[in-house]
Order: C-alpha cells, then sequence, then structure tokens
C-alpha cells in the first residue's frame, strides 16, 4: 500500500533513482503515481496508472523540462493507494501547497482533514485535490510562513506543530522551496520525513541520502540504513541526517549494514511474479523444515519462544487477508491434536473485541508484511492487556518484529512481489503446523508415534509439491473450460474449508470473477439458491486415514453432488488414487496422495494455477491486480 520514495545527493540523478525505486515498491499496490524535484523552484510530475505511464508523460515534456529532470539532485517520489479521493491525475500525489512553496507525499490517513481543510481555506489556503494529504501541505505552509514571519523556522519545530495537528497515521517526506525563507542557514536541498503508524527507513549513503517505505528499496542504493521508530522526524540532506522525536529529543542515528538484494526485480525467467512465486514454494517449505531448531519428540522446537506452551489457556490468532485463511488451519489443528481453543479473529473485528483477553492467553499476528495496520493494532491492544505475544510474518525488518521481539517466526519466504500471495501463504501454513507441533509436544498432547507421522507428512510436502508443478499444464486446461464465468462457489469442510477460502480469494483477487467459499454443510442453508448452469462449484475432498477426517471426506462429497444435481459445472478436487465417485463430476483436478490432515498446502496450489491461468485468459493484470495493496498500512 503506497510507497515513498526521496534521494538527497550532489550527483543529478534524482529522477532516475526515484523512478527505480518507485518501481521496487510497486508490489506494495497502487493506483497512481508522481515524483517532486527540488531544482530552483519545486516541479511536480503525476499521472493516475502505472509508474510507466508516468515515465511515458516525462518523456513527452519539454526539452527544458526534461532538462530540470536530468539534473535533479533532490526529489520526492509517491506510488498512490487511494484512501480519499478517487484514483485521478490531481488526486495523485506529491501535493503542494496553494503558494506552490512545499510539495508532500504521504502514505496513512488524516482522520481530522475536513476540519482542518475548512479552517485552512477561512485562512485563504486553496485545495485542488479531494484527498487529506493535501491538508497537510497547507497545514504546513501555514507553520512555516507563521514561524519564519516571527524569526523562529527551524524544521524540527515546523513538523512538531505540524503533527500536534494531525490525527491518524502517516510517512510523510516534504521538499521546501527555500526561496521564501532566504535566511535560513540550513541546506537547501533537503528533505524532512517524519514517521507515524506507517513505514518509513532512511538509507545511508556517501554524499547522499535516501528515504523509503521499505528496506528492500533503500538497500538498491545503500547496505546502510536506519529506522526511524514511530513519532520520529527526521531532516536529511546530502551530508546530514538528523533525528529527532516528537517530543523534541534529538535521537542518535541507529545504522544498520544489511546484506544488499539485487534480485529484487527479476523474474527470473518467467512471465509473471505471481508464476515465479508459485514456482518458489518447494524452495520456501524445505527451508523452513531444515530451519527447524530442535526437531526430537523430547523437545520440538520451532525457534526458541520465548512462552511457556503449556501455561496457555486459550490462543487468539489474528489476521487479514490471506493470512486470516491460513490461521484457519491452526485452530483445526491445535483443536484436534491438543484440544486447545483457538479464535481465529479479522484483525480489524477483534480491535473491539480486545477486552475478552487476559495474562494467561497468547495473542498469534500473522501478517506477511509486518505492516499490515489492523493487526499491529490488536498486538499492542493485546500487549497492554497483559497477554503473551506471538508474530508469524515474513518480514525481518517490521513493525510487527519491532513489537514482538524473539517471539516472532520469520517465514523464510522473502519479498513477495506478485500482490496476491502466493509463497507467503503456504509459508504460512507450514508455519501453522511447526508451531502446532511445538505447542502440542510442549503440552505432551500427542504421542511419539502421531508426531513421528506428522513429521514425516510434513517432511514429505516440498518434495510433492515440487512434483506439482510439472503439472501446471494440466491446470491451465482447467482453467480455460472456467474463464467465462462471473461466480464460482468453493466447498470444503474441516481443515480444508481454508484452502476453499483461499482459492476463492485468489480467483477473486486475479480475476475480479465473484467466488464465495462456504464449509459445504452451509449450501443447503441458503447458497444453494444461486446454483445454476452458470455458477460452477469447486469441492475440495481429500480422503484420510483418520475416521475423523474421511467422514468429513464423505460429507463433502455427498454436498458436492447435490450442487451437481442443481446443474452446477461441478470441479472435483482430490488426490491422484481417488477414483470414488469421480465420473460424477465434469472435472477433477488431482494432487499427490496426501492425508486430509496434511492437504491444505498441496490442496492450494491448482488453486493458485486456477486464477493464475484464468486471470491471464481474461487478460488481468496478474501481478498487480486493479485496487489492491500488498502491504495494508492503514486500519
Ligand atoms: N490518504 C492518502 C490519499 O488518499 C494517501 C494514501 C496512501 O497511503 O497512498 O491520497
Amino acid at each position: 500500500m503506497c510507497g515513498i520514495v526521496s534521494y538527497v545527493g550532489e550527483e543529478p540523478k534524482a529522477t532516475r533513482l526515484l523512478l527505480q525505486g518507485l518501481k521496487s515498491l510497486e508490489y506494495r499496490g497502487y493506483d497512481s503515481s508522481g515524483i517532486a524535484l527540488l531544482n530552483d523552484t519545486l516541479s511536480v510530475y503525476k499521472n493516475k496508472g502505472k509508474i510507466l505511464d508516468l515515465e511515458k508523460s516525462l518523456s513527452t515534456l519539454s526539452d527544458e523540462e526534461r532538462e530540470k529532470l536530468d539534473q535533479s539532485i533532490c526529489g520526492i517520489g509517491h506510488t498512490r493507494w487511494a484512501t480519499h479521493g478517487e484514483p485521478s491525475d490531481i488526486n495523485a500525489h506529491p501535493h503542494m501547497d496553494s503558494d506552490g512553496t512545499i510539495a508532500v507525499v504521504h502514505n496513512g490517513i488524516i482522520r481530522n482533514y475536513i476540519k482542518l481543510k475548512k479552517e485552512l481555506i477561512y485562512k485563504g489556503y486553496t485545495f485542488k485535490s479531494d484527498t487529506d494529504t493535501e491538508v497537510i501541505a497547507n497545514l504546513f505552509s501555514y507553520i512555516r510562513k507563521d514561524l519564519i514571519a516571527k524569526g523562529e523556522y527551524e524544521d524540527f519545530l515546523a513538523m512538531r506543530l505540524l503533527s500536534s495537528r494531525l490525527e491518524g497515521s502517516y510517512a510523510l517526506a516534504i521538499l521546501l522551496n527555500e526561496s521564501v525563507n532566504p535566511n535560513t542557514t540550513q541546506p537547501a536541498k533537503r528533505i524532512l520525513l517524519a514517521k507515524h503508524e506507517s513505514p518509513l527507513v532512511i538509507g545511508v549513503g556517501q554524499s547522499e541520502n535516501f528515504a523509503a517505505s521499505d528496506s528492500d528499496t533503500v538497500l538498491q542504493f545503500t547496505d546502510s540504513i536506519i529506522r526511524l521508530a514511530d513519532r520520529e522526524f527526521a531532516v536529511i540532506s546530502k551530508n546530514t541526517i538528523d533525528i529527532q522525536d516528537f517530543e523534541g529529543n534529538m535521537i542518535k542515528p541507529v545504522i544498520e549494514v544489511l546484506k544488499k538484494n539485487d534480485s529484487l526485480m527479476d523474474k527470473k525467467g518467467y512471465k509473471h511474479f505471481l508464476l515465479k512465486e508459485i514456482n518458489e514454494q518447494p524452495t520456501v517449505l524445505s527451508k523452513m523444515l531444515s530451519l527447524i531448531e530442535d526437531s526430537t519428540y523430547e523437545n520440538f522446537k520451532l525457534i526458541n519462544f520465548n512462552i511457556n506452551f503449556a501455561e496457555i489457556e486459550k490462543i487468539y490468532c489474528i489476521a487479514c487477508g490471506s493470512a486470516y485463511h491460513s490461521a484457519q488451519a491452526l485452530k483445526y489443528i491445535l483443536g484436534s491434536w491438543c484440544s486447545l481453543p483457538v479464535d481465529v479473529i479479522v484483525a480489524s473485528e477483534f480491535n473491539f473485541q480486545h477486552k475478552l483477553i487476559g495474562e494467561r492467553d497468547l495473542l498469534i499476528g500473522v501478517s506477511q508484511s509486518g505492516e499490515t495496520a489492523d493487526t499491529i493494532l490488536a498486538l499492542q491492544k493485546a500487549k497492554s492487556a497483559g497477554a503473551r505475544l506471538l508474530a508469524i510474518t515474513n518480514r525481518p525488518a517490521s513493525a510487527i518484529n519491532n513489537l514482538c521481539g524473539a517471539n516472532t517466526y520469520i517465514t523464510p519466504a522473502d519479498l513477495e512481489i506478485s500482490v496476491a500471495s502466493t509463497k507467503a501463504y503456504t509459508s504460512q501454513l507450514m508455519a501453522h503446523y511447526l508451531l502446532a507441533l511445538q505447542i502440542a509436544t510442549a503440552r505432551k498432547a500427542i504421542s511419539r508415534e502421531f508426531f513421528t507421522d506428522i513429521l514425516h507428512n510434513l517432511k514429505t510436502l516440498p518434495v510433492l509439491l515440487d512434483q506439482m508443478l510439472n503439472r501446471a499444464n494440466h491446470y491451465k486446461a482447467a482453467a480455460v473450460n472456467f474463464a467465462g464465468y462471473r461466480d464460482f462457489i468453493f466447498l470444503s469442510r474441516g481443515i480444508n474449508h481454508t484452502t476453499a477460502m483461499e482459492g476463492a480469494l485468489k480467483l477473486k483477487e486475479l480475476s475480479y470473477a465473484h467466488a464465495s467459499a462456504y464449509p459445504s454443510g452451509e449450501l443447503k442453508h441458503g447458497p444453494i439458491a444461486i446454483l445454476d448452469e452458470n455458477v460452477p462449484v469447486i469441492s475440495i475432498a481429500i480422503p484420510s486415514i483418520y475416521p475423523d477426517e474421511q467422514i468429513i471426506y464423505e460429507k463433502i462429497i455427498h454436498n458436492a453432488l447435490e450442487a451437481k444435481t442443481r446443474k452446477s459445472p461441478s470441479i472435483l478436487l482430490t488426490t491422484d488414487s481417488n477414483q470414488d465417485h469421480v465420473e460424477e463430476f465434469d472435472l477433477v483436478m488431482r494432487i499427490p496422495d496426501i492425508d486430509q490432515l496434511f492437504s491444505p498446502i498441496l490442496a492450494t496450489i491448482p488453486l493458485q494455477f486456477l486464477a493464475y491461468f484464468i486471470a491471464e485468459n481474461l487478460g488481468k493484470d496478474v501481478d498487480q491486480p486493479r485496487n489492491l495493496a500488498k502491504s495494508v498500512t492503514v486500519e
């Protein structure tokens, strides 16, 4: 969601680096983009649409304007994910104050912007856009002019006054045209930064400095970073980095040296990042298994969490989107292995129920980006209620990791560029199995034999998944049959309700078709009314050697056949050797033989392919579906 990038240096490369930085932030999801450059005056270039559209419009500028672009040594850039005001050229960032002396890019939401806007209009400021962000530009302009008039202007003081008026979340990068403040002793080419509940990191270079929404973007330019904490400001110029907190205390910058990630934007020969990431799943899973700290029955440890799992009375698993689906698997597994109650709650809903949490509860936050605003808030609320915290995230340098410290499990899926989650989702599923194993062994809830059986099954998954990747064409052929439909129903029960929900979400995200998932027993309680020959039903039914799960399997088949009799095109997703009832379905998609209890990871793969190939067939933007953001940093 939204990306910010900033550059200040001495070589005329601002435009190139800003565009490069914006491209590496594309994965976060956006609807428009723009840059502002500081030369003798401020210039803003922005467009609705992709960065490619911005580049195209830059290429049509006059020679004089092009010269400005080519000479710039200081600028800020933005990819916008609209929250206030539709995606349009005017609403795109950067925004300027009405005098054109300040340019601002913003990630987040200003809740009190209507009140501030009225106040500023009353003071004579004008507004061009519908965004909340433009209020920041005009408010800062007002504060700055006032301080200059009193001879008291100072960057940090102005920012403190600004933030004292803003309610909401914001990462900000601000450029100032210094011609209105001729007496300043500060370097004219500098960038003001602020961080409050939205991500922002600084990159430290040689006679140049950077800032961006994530460390991977900065790592393309330098390996030294400074993580701004919440409620901190910074002012960066080519040779200086000054940091202050919102209370006015100077902060000594802590520089971290990280490994550069050169291959960030490399599709490695795949047509889309999504396809590349689907294909990376076996490697991610085997890495996870090889990183288990102790795989003995007596002392099983995924990692050495600082939590006594034997004492936990209840688990709340809090997440959004695909991460929320993955958490349903944890609920099922822990319920069946340890009879431990697990409530899985969508983070934005949990945030209004936090009083239920107590000291013997464990709150697990799951977030691919580690920056999901709702999940962070849930963890903060649980922390103040005295509950124990644990996080599962894909990003080591993230707010969630900062909050949960040693009790953070980092899934080694590496950066996912495609907005729709694939490898991060299956790595979350694997994390849930392994975490459940640690909890179950700590509570002495499972036998040694069952433990060995579980571990054996989990260890076969990367190999089986690898074999499945060769079946892409089989799944493609299935997808082509279904590309024209607008509505889909996904059915399953038990642990694969997780899979049905994720399959439906993937299809919605990538193809924009409507898809709903139901526990198959719910079909008769309403959804069956919409079934006819225009609504395909995809049923996920995987047999099991465990009696409880085998009953679930039989019931799913039974429900799937009920749907079939309503003339719905029927797809069965089952295992290779299962021949039970298969001739009654219009199409059968298969996965290698695996027990139902361990099947969600494998059963997800055909559904990822199905969504991918349907979207491809329809000519959709697979890696950056409309309206979606990768890292949802606003509530
Ligand atoms: N709220 C701002 C807008 O709608 C910023 C959105 C973002 O984070 O991209 O323009």
